[in-house]
């Protein structure tokens, strides 16, 4: 058959198109970087060029930034050293399995909730962008009570490469399932609380960076404009409490990109939803690795929580949480700014005492986001006793105060 010029304009066209700057979901213009910065508003500035901040020691940052932050970096004159993130690229290797991908998660909390079900319920809190169902379970003991029960909620996996962060809540359901009338505490916690637990607020995020069987790095969530334009969206800097400040970026091919208004993402919409219709919820707690922090709001500020009794329950529960687990609790912003994120949103707009941790390992040098499936009873020992620490204050979190005792 004859090709006529539409034919060639065509194939041309789709040349073009391969080339243009939307093809974001190819990591090749993704790097890792090391810069000196030592204050906080150095920070804040690197991040509000479209840096993830994923390391914070004394004089130094490590990041991870596409090529057009890092021209923006140099615009501003910040001096780094950065190496094209194929270098890190790690295979998806066999010992690996043991981490949970979501079809796994998905037959195991419908095989908790069908073991347990007095104890156990599974119920969708609404669809991701390839409509996956975003899971939560419902843990409570069957006692009847008058008044709705004091609630907390735990949420993993916000950012794709942060495959622990899923690890943790989903034992943490097993452990209290498991323990529950074996062990006294567990079985008064669960008969007193309800405990509400969401592994993976970002399922498709999480199956993207596995499905080629190299880890890819990827962040945000699968936002795309058209099959092949794919830039995602960072589900931590979406929430609708002072989006848009800085420590975000309005750039979509950028790391920090915060969408295109507050709550643009189904997967923020629904948790929204759901914490708006619990208002008996009085503390959050969001997983990320990495680093080993326990971060309490303002994200978006300098500035301490103006209420001091609010501030002395986050600083106290942190110091507690991070005596109990040895990782460091701080103010979110001391590390850097960031807007948009879930804690600030649900202290700012709910009052909810709100905590993100960001787990085992340390540094980049001990496994980063893709630690040994080894470490993942390590990472989930440590910090089981926290969380039932917080389920134990989540009744009453101002009686960690001690002067209202
Ligand atoms: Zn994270």
């Amino acid at each position: 058959m004859k090709k006529s010029p539409v034919f060639f304009l065509l194939v041309f066209a789709v040349f073009l198109l391969s080339f243009t700057p939307f093809h974001f979901s190819t990591q090749d213009s993704l790097y890792i970087l090391k810069m000196d910065a030592s204050s906080k508003e150095e920070r804040t500035a690197i991040t509000s060029l479209g840096v993830a901040i994923e390391e914070v020691k004394p004089n130094y940052i490590v990041g991870i930034a596409h090529e057009d932050s890092l021209q923006k970096l140099t615009a501003h004159s910040f001096k780094f050293e950065a190496k094209p993130l194929k270098q890190f690229l790690l295979d998806f290797p066999v010992k690996d399995a043991d981490f949970h991908n979501y079809s796994e998660m998905e037959a195991e909390l419908k095989s908790f909730a069908e073991k347990y079900p007095h104890i156990a319920e599974l119920s969708s809190i609404g669809e991701s962008i390839q409509q996956r169902k975003l899971y939560i379970m419902r843990l409570s003991g069957p006692t009847p009570s008058s008044t709705p029960k004091p609630a907390i909620i735990f949420m993993g996996l916000h950012h794709a490469r942060e495959h622990l962060s899923a690890e943790v809540p989903y034992f943490l359901i097993k452990h209290l399932l498991e323990n529950y009338g074996k062990d006294e505490k567990i079985t008064q916690l669960m008969d007193e609380r309800e405990i509400w637990v969401l592994p993976m607020v970002n399922p498709d995020g999480a199956e993207y960076d596995i499905e080629s069987g190299v880890y890819k790095f990827w962040r945000k969530n699968v936002r795309s404009e058209g099959a092949d334009r794919m830039y995602g969206v960072d589900l931590n800097r979406n929430y609708g409490y002072r989006w848009g400040q800085e420590g975000a970026s309005d750039n979509p091919r950028a790391e920090t990109y915060r969408g295109p208004h507050a709550f643009s993402e189904p997967e923020t919409q629904a948790v929204k939803r759901f914490v708006e219709s619990h208002p008996n919820i009085t503390i959050l707690l969001s997983y990320h690795t990495y680093s080993e922090l326990i971060l309490y709001p303002w994200g978006h500020t300098y500035h301490d929580i103006e209420d001091p009794q609010d501030f002395g329950v986050h600083k106290t529960l942190a110091t507690e949480v991070g005596r109990i687990t040895g990782y460091k609790p701080q103010q979110a912003s001391d590390l850097y700014i960031t807007s948009g994120d879930t804690t600030d949103w649900s202290y700012g707009t709910h009052g909810i005492y709100s905590f993100t941790i960001e787990l085992y390992p340390g540094s980049m040098w001990e496994g980063g986001f893709y630690p040994s499936a080894a470490k993942i009873q390590k990472v989930v020992h440590d910090n089981i006793p926290a969380a039932l620490y917080l389920i134990d204050t989540a009744d009453h979190p101002r009686k960690v105060l001690p002067n209202l005792n």
